[in-house]
């Protein structure tokens, strides 16, 4: 038996083949269009020199119009996504929900983190630029070794070597960025006559280009993970009641109306995040043999990738301490600690994976579906969520 698992990033190989076979110009356009690639082109324009301090407050009045089209894209997703699990939330919660969810979205600059209000009918839920941003950041920083590995293998005759380096700070994360652009930027496809010529090293770099391609968008389910994550956070408090807070609330009511928020969060996001975390390979008995058509996929998942893509692990790490470390005098005491956070989110999460996760693969196997998910990012989600449907 041959097992077939060439150009994988990291272990990472979800995208990796499925990129491979499309033209070039095609994986340049699913880069292109990934929400990675689109945050970077927000905080960190190529013209732009990087700023650590707050580059969030030079945003143009372009990129907050793309950035409210992104966060508003996702709230609306996880609106649908509400209505479809609302009575499963009702049952593991044991308390009524609206069936509507009437939210406006504010982005806000300078406020700090996200909150809701509302009048127990309408809702507005605010998010500051500055937590986009430390979110974009540290998922950059999180997954630098993957983008790097990946960039290493494009530039292998040139530089070789190994880099693993995961303190890599916020300069070295975006110039390594805007490294990547540039060349998906400068690639060009094969052409005739370099086949002709059977030019090798202008083949490889299409493989290259995929991984590339592959590492991108793993990335990119990391950064989306932690807005959706933080979004459903806030969507939880308007399905359990509390966002007005009660006469007689104390710190620990505000605690237990935290910890409640961000098991809703969890709750629904696990299972698309499982969809989305779901790995492949092609399985053949004869294919150095001459004996094509007989094979199949294999789909599987892990629980420590699938995680990875759920925003909770970026979001309490890395995008907790970049956020408030811009807001010293943001008072946050009373919340459970960002430990305490991640501790209750992970236990939701490790029950769920338990439970789900046959049944999922096993939808996978029935349907063979896959191809639908290399499209852009809210497609991906959008056909994730209906796929459980
Ligand atoms: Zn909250």
């Amino acid at each position: 038996m041959v097992i077939s698992l060439t150009f994988c990033v990291s272990g990472v190989c979800s995208y990796s083949q499925d990129l491979i076979g499309l033209p070039a110009n095609k994986i340049k356009e699913v880069m292109e269009g990934s929400f990675l690639f689109k945050g970077a082109q927000i905080f960190y324009p190529d013209s732009q020199k990087i700023k650590t301090k707050d580059p969030t407050l030079d945003l143009t009045a372009e990129s907050k119009a793309l950035l409210e089209k992104q966060v508003n894209g996702l709230l609306i997703l996880l609106s649908k996504e509400y209505k479809r699990k609302r009575n499963e939330l009702e049952t593991f919660f044991h308390h009524p929900m609206p069936t509507k969810l009437k939210t406006n979205l504010y982005l806000t600059n300078g406020k700090g983190g996200a909150d809701v209000q509302g009048d127990g009918n309408s809702f507005r839920i605010d998010i500051d630029y500055a937590l986009l941003e430390s979110d974009f950041r540290a998922s950059m920083i999180n997954s630098l070794s993957a983008m790097t590995l990946a960039r290493l293998r494009y530039k292998a005759k040139e530089t070789g070597g190994n880099f693993t380096d995961t303190t890599a700070t916020a300069e070295q994360v975006f110039s390594e960025f805007l490294e990547v652009k540039k060349e998906v930027n400068e690639y060009k496809p094969l052409t005739a006559s370099d086949l002709l010529r059977g030019n090798m090293l202008v083949g490889m770099e299409y493989f290259n280009l995929a991984d590339i391609g592959n590492a991108m968008l793993v990335l990119e389910k990391q950064y989306a993970g932690t807005l959706l994550f933080a979004l459903a956070h806030e969507i939880g408090h308007i399905a359990l009641g509390t966002v007005i807070k009660p006469d007689s609330a104390d710190d620990k009511w505000t605690q237990a109306s935290e910890l409640d928020a961000d098991r809703f969060s969890v709750l629904l996001l696990s299972n698309a995040f499982m969809v989305l975390g779901v790995q492949r390979i092609f399985v053949t008995s004869g294919q150095y043999g001459g004996f094509s058509g007989f094979g199949g996929y294999i789909y599987w998942m892990e629980k420590e990738y699938t995680e990875a893509f759920l925003g909770y692990g970026i979001f309490f790490d890395k995008g907790y301490e970049l956020t408030y470390s811009r807001y010293p005098n943001f008072d946050k005491s009373p919340y459970p600690d960002a430990g305490t956070r991640l501790a209750t989110a992970k236990d939701i999460f490790g029950s769920l994976y338990k439970s789900d996760r046959d049944k999922i693969l096993e939808k996978f196997r029935r349907r063979q579906k896959w191809a639908v998910f290399n499209g852009y990012y809210f497609n991906r989600m959008n056909e994730a969520f209906n796929f459980l449907h």
